[in-house]
């Protein structure tokens, strides 16, 4: 169904699970003394500041490895998410949504209904799990 949006990842990520997400937001170039190239220069989100020169295996592993951001697919985001539920005591009140949202026939057993829940992709590959956290979280605001 749907791709989560990077507003929602962030309230995933920094809200739910209490991480720093990893986003580009400034860049510039410093001015490179005595014939050094000119340094590029960008901002992360989480405010970590990178200087160095794009293109280099140092460079590009530093900062690909830094703005790692979860993707909300994985097993490991699935756990870490449910951990959280548990933890805020969220859960119950969760499970109870997760089922008013489950696609249910006449033919369902509960047990088909732990498998859709828990799913990290749906079957096109989209996020499952957590999505359905996130619209649990944004509906309760409502
Ligand atoms: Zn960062």
């Amino acid at each position: 169904m749907y791709e989560l949006t990077n507003d929602q990842k962030r309230m995933l990520t920094e809200k739910v699970l209490g991480e720093k997400r990893h986003e580009f937001q400034s860049e510039k170039y410093l001015k490179g003394y005595g014939g050094q190239p000119d340094l590029y220069q960008f901002r992360c989100s989480c405010g970590v500041v990178f200087r160095g020169y794009p293109g280099t295996s140092m460079y590009e592993r530093e900062v690909g490895e830094h703005r790692n951001n979860r993707t909300f697919t994985t097993w490991q985001d699935l756990g870490d998410v449910m951990s959280k539920m548990i933890e805020t005591r969220k859960w119950k009140e969760f499970w109870l949504f997760s089922y008013t949202e489950w696609p249910q026939t006449q033919e369902s057993f509960a047990s088909d209904f732990v498998l859709w829940l828990f799913r990290p992709v749906n079957e096109k590959g989209k996020p499952h799990f957590c999505r359905l956290v996130v619209k649990f979280i944004e509906e309760r605001r409502k």
